[in-house]
């Protein structure tokens, strides 16, 4: 399948574009330097009806394909990463399950309310001691007196201090990948954010830690069917990392715009950087592979868009894009000089914010795992 975009995608970019140059371009850095996570620029994007493309119109969305998701990252990543992984999470991990496995009643209670940005949303699978072995949570929801009370600690959760809306998981039948189950709600009491996580880049995201302390959910907030809810999860997933691909595309494409910028304004022994051919290749590199992972990114996205299997091409989409990213970040850099490494041009925020592609939604291992799965079947379990 040859991925290709419409004039809507097309517009819909240049909305993206226009409003990131005016409210986020001017503050990036700054709010990068002081750890400041915009949740009022969550909302505005609300407000532009950015935060619903894929929310069918009869929910308060704008009923546009999982593309128009990934192209919305896409363009926010470059500009400033955390923001993207926010849009990225609330639409792709927590709209999308309820669009696939939520009943009628929970779409309409909390569907038009994350497509205004009135909820924004936040996916808690991650425990301290289950990251890339899901199977091995350990929360706990026990039905009592006709609610779920779910107890445990969730980590790593991005948009996790502030989020009103949280997709769960927790653990209602026996160990191992059967007896999770998952369920939707919003915030109330019992569900508290400890604390944010320090971290190497990402800083305008919220990471937090979130523990369920008696936390109490409706039944009817049970998501899709008892003890499936890994599936769930890991069916969101394959649908989450075409998102993240989108992220490194656009982390990727800031970094071979700053190179290029710079390569062309800084002199050196008579004339522009730009005319040395050790400053040309890893440019010319960098722009190959990055539409080369655009291409794969968007293939992944029009197969989920199509309601096709789409695991393996995100899996593949994500390993690719998010290597270009941190190398693209790297050939800034390197592009930069000293000032690479200095705050001043962002080269260096790029560098840390690029990283975090290979490690969520699936470390890059973990990619490589599911492609080898998809391609060798049992064989490759062993
Ligand atoms: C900034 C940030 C935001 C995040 N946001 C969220 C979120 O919103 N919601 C959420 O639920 N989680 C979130 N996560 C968690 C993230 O998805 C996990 O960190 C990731 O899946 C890896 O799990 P882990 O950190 O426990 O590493 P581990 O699973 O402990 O892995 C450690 C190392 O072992 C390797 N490894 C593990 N198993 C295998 C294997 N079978 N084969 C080969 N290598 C293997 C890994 O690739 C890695 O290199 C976030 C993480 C970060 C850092």
């Amino acid at each position: 399948m040859i991925p290709a975009l419409s004039d809507v995608h097309e517009d819909l970019s240049a909305l993206v574009r226009d409003f990131c140059e005016r409210e986020i371009a001017p503050h990036t850095a700054d709010w990068d330097r002081t750890h400041h996570v915009p949740v009022p620029v969550l909302r505005q994007l609300g407000d532009l009806g950015v935060l619903g493309v894929i929310i069918p119109e009869e929910h308060g969305g704008a009923g546009l394909d999982y593309t128009a998701l990934c192209l919305v990252v896409e363009e926010l990543a470059r500009h400033d990463a955390g923001l993207s992984v926010a849009v990225a999470v609330h639409g792709g991990l927590c709209a999308a399950p309820l669009l696939r496995f939520g009943s009628p009643e929970q779409q309409a209670r909390y569907l038009p309310r994350l497509a205004s940005g009135e909820l924004l949303g936040a996916y808690a699978l991650t425990e301290p001691d289950a990251g890339s072995d899901t199977a091995a949570i350990r929360a706990q929801a026990v039905l009592d007196d006709g609610q779920w009370r779910l107890d445990g600690t969730k980590t790593w959760i991005t948009n996790g201090g502030f989020a009103d809306f949280f997709v769960l998981f927790a653990r209602t039948g026996g160990g191992g990948a059967k007896g999770v189950s998952a369920f939707v709600s919003t915030r109330a009491e019992g569900l508290g954010s400890s604390h944010e996580i320090p971290k190497l880049g990402l800083h305008t995201s919220s990471t937090a830690e979130v523990v369920l302390d008696g936390f109490r959910v409706a039944a009817d907030d049970l998501l899709g069917v008892r003890d499936d809810g890994l599936k769930i999860a890991l069916a969101t997933l394959d649908g989450g990392r075409i998102t993240i691909a989108a992220q490194a595309c656009g982390i990727a494409r800031a970094a071979l715009d700053l190179a290029c910028r710079y390569a062309a304004d800084r002199h050196a022994f008579g004339g522009p950087i730009a005319r040395f051919q050790g400053v040309q290749f890893p440019i010319a590199d960098i722009s190959a592979r990055l539409e080369g992972a655009r291409l794969l990114m968007l293939r992944a996205a029009a197969l989920r868009s199509a309601g096709k299997p789409h695991g393996l091409a995100g899996a593949q989409a994500k390993l690719i894009a998010s290597r270009v990213a941190v190398d693209a970040a790297d050939v800034a850099v390197q592009t930069l000089g000293g000032y690479g490494y200095s705050a001043e041009f962002g080269a260096e925020r790029l560098y840390r914010d690029a990283k975090i592609t290979e490690l969520y939604e699936g470390t890059s291992q973990i990619q490589r795992l599911v492609i080898a799965r998809h391609l060798l079947g049992a064989a490759a379990r062993g």
